[in-house]
């Protein structure tokens, strides 16, 4: 089976051709242009590969809603000329094969909860932390969606007292990705974040920011990991001030085995930056399983 994934992002899109397994055969990187110019492009590749189905992770916001006449769109991004763009749509009446879509911080998250660090629990989230800050929540192994798919990167958070920086995001003062992914850090300190590995400040503000957030999907969300990937994460002196900065606040309210080994809770990925690809090759593969399944609801409806 040749499974092609499509890691869409808004500087660049990774495609790759997958086994079923979830082991890449090959992959390459095209920049992000406009649908008219790019679309074509990502067709011809497919195309040229003779797939059986792809899987998209995609940034958003997406319409993930099956019943919805705009399903399968990416909608109010803030990249315009992909607005309202029916991507899921273009590539299936260009390539004529199932189609998986999901967001991309989804597709992080199923990688690493189908073959990596989070495979043995049902319930996980993974978090990027990034140029945005996005959240992927696996409930009874699957991708929430719900009303849209979660944007948990815009919760609101308690400013650190001595923080004056108003954060850069354009609808909240306070939110996580205004005040903690990397271009707040850049910003606020003006450089870039990984010239400042040695300033001991920069972490454990960042820190306190990210153990802030992850308290309140603890206690929302209940999940039996949390995986932290993204340009910022590269600064690994981070995760000791998150697991103790995580304690500190939840200070001794819930106690479970999980929070005791803080070490195997809160975790890097395990997919060496594949992760986001594996889950686009299991949208894939989970699509083709959904389009047997309806097939077959539909004959048992006939008969
Ligand atoms: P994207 O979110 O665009 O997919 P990344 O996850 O690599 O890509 O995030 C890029 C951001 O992460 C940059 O804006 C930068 O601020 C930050 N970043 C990248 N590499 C590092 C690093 N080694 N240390 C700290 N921050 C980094
Ligand atoms: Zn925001």
């Amino acid at each position: 089976m040749r499974i092609g994934a499509l890691e869409a992002g808004g500087t660049k899109m990774v495609v790759a051709i997958g086994n079923g397994q979830g082991e890449i055969l090959e992959r390459l990187s095209i920049p992000t242009k406009t649908p008219e110019t790019t679309m074509p492009e990502l067709v011809d590749y497919f195309k040229s590969r003779q797939i059986d189905a792809l899987g998209i992770g995609c940034f958003g916001p997406l319409d993930l809603n099956r019943e919805s006449s705009t399903y399968g769109y990416i909608t109010s991004t803030p990249k315009l000329p992909w607005r309202n763009f029916n991507i899921v749509g273009t590539f299936r009446d260009m390539l004529k094969v199932p189609v998986g879509f999901d967001t991309d911080v989804n597709a992080s998250a199923i990688g690493e909860a189908t073959w990596g660090i989070t495979k043995d629990v049902n319930n996980s989230i993974y978090i990027t932390i990034g140029t945005g800050v996005g959240v992927g929540v696996i409930i009874d192994g699957k991708p929430l969606h719900g009303m849209l798919h979660p944007e948990a990167g815009h919760i609101l958070l308690a400013r650190h007292p001595k923080d004056t920086f108003k954060g850069c995001c354009p609808y909240h003062d306070n939110c996580m990705e205004g005040l903690a992914a990397g271009p707040a850090i850049e910003a606020r300190y003006g450089k870039k974040a990984y010239e400042l590995t040695d300033n001991e400040e920069v972490w454990e503000l960042e820190g306190f920011y990210i153990a802030q957030a992850l308290v309140n999907y603890i206690l929302t969300l209940s999940p039996q990991r949390i995986v932290l990937g993204g340009g910022v994460m590269h600064q690994e002196q981070l995760m000791p001030i998150i697991h103790r900065e995580v304690l500190r606040m939840l200070n001794g309210y819930i106690n479970t085995e999980e929070l005791r080994a803080m070490e195997d809770y809160i975790v890097f990925p395990k997919l060496n930056d594949n992760q986001g690809i594996m889950g686009c090759i299991k949208l894939a593969i989970d699509e083709i399983n959904n389009t047997i399944r309806r097939g077959k609801r539909r004959i048992d409806l006939n008969e």
